[in-house]
């Protein structure tokens, strides 16, 4: 089978040809049909983060596709059912963050992509209890971005608190922005978008921002708090300044939900002003597999809108490029059909 594999942290990623993975007892074999490019999958095959993947990895977190084959002691999907491969490649089931709703923050859970193979391949095993089921009528090249970039905005939005009448700002209305958008909109939340590209600044507004704000030339701080103030910020730059930007525009009381995850990135916090306007700042990572069936539901009630172009897993390289030029309309999928 056909696969992308990042074989060095510095050079391109090779597509090669691998033997078909053989799924063990709890796992499945699912043909892919699409797998999403993630920035993540970018931080990953560059090594960005304070833990990495160890070389050669077959990158890809945003997987759709068929189960073929599956384990003994598979018990909850079958044979012939397409179902999606999300960050969460595993994790225990049994200590109090997996029993507890917060199976995300297991400390001996493995990631699709990263600590286990990933998607960008013809073919991948996963564990048959943490693939996602995706619901019939929902277009696998749909599928595929909402298993990363819809579940884990639509979590943000949950932790964020966002509510009928609070306002939200969306900074960067990339893969993962352009559904966060969408999500705070059906919170209720008056909403914020703010970008560095015409494109995307238009795709804000095609997908019914309240507010556009450019902050090549504007001051995002300055604009927001003329608004009133952000209740909820949801940081999604893969860009520090746009971090102090956005904890900047929020109203006292407001809460910054980080989840762009730059190399080195820091937030400097100014302890004083934290305190005396009560301000939360937390991290959220990804969501869990019953947040993705509620993302998928609401997908398939026709609530959101998937802005994807598709690309062939050969120009991987070349997509990569276009992600980091910021050219993309708002995610790419690899169609891996035929
Ligand atoms: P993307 O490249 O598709 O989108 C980033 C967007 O930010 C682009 O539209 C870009 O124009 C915009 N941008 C750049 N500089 C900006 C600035 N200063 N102000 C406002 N907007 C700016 O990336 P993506 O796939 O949406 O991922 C975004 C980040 O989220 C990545 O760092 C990724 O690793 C991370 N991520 C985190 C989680 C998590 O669970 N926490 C999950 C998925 C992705
Ligand atoms: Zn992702
Ligand atoms: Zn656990």
């Amino acid at each position: 089978m056909k696969a992308a594999v990042v074989h060095d942290f510095t050079a391109p990623l090779v597509i090669e040809d691998r033997p078909l993975p053989e799924p063990g007892p709890h796992q499945v074999r699912v043909r892919i049909e699409a797998s999403g490019l993630c920035h993540t999958d970018i931080h990953a095959a560059h090594g960005d983060w304070p833990v990495q993947p160890s070389p050669p990895f077959v990158p890809g977190h945003e997987g759709v596709g068929i189960v073929e084959a599956a384990g003994d002691l598979v018990r909850h999907v079958r044979v012939g059912e397409r179902v999606a491969i999300p960050w969460l490649a595993d994790a225990c089931g049994r200590c109090d963050q997996c029993v507890s709703g917060w199976e995300t923050l297991c400390l001996r859970q493995h990631n699709s992509g990263y600590s286990v193979d990933g998607a960008y391949a013809q073919y991948a095993l996963a564990h048959g209890d943490y693939v996602v089921p995706v619901p019939d009528g929902i277009d696998p090249m749909d599928a595929a971005p909402l298993s990363c970039a819809g579940v884990t905005t639509y979590k943000a939005l949950k932790v964020s608190g966002a509510r009928p009448g609070t306002r939200v700002l969306i900074s960067g209305i990339g893969g993962l922005g352009h559904l966060a958008l969408q999500y705070a909109r059906i919170c209720g939340a008056e909403t914020i978008a703010v970008d560095v590209t015409d494109d995307k600044l238009a795709l804000a507004r095609d997908l019914g921002a309240d507010h556009v704000i450019d902050a090549r030339t504007q001051d995002v701080a300055t604009e927001v708090q003329a608004l009133g103030g952000a209740h909820a910020a949801i940081a999604l730059a893969v860009s520090n300044t746009s971090f102090q930007a956005a904890y900047g525009a929020l109203r006292r009381g407001g809460t910054l939900v980080l989840v762009a995850l730059p190399a080195g990135g820091k937030l400097e916090l100014p302890v004083f002003e934290t305190v005396l306007n009560g301000t939360k700042v937390i991290g959220s990572i990804v969501g869990t597999r019953e947040d993705l069936a509620e993302v998928f539901r609401l997908h398939a009630l026709g609530r959101t809108r998937v802005i994807r172009e598709t690309r062939r897993l050969e120009d991987v390289n070349a997509c990569f490029d276009e992600v980091l030029s910021g050219k993309v309309s708002a995610r790419l999928v690899f169609d891996l059909r035929g």
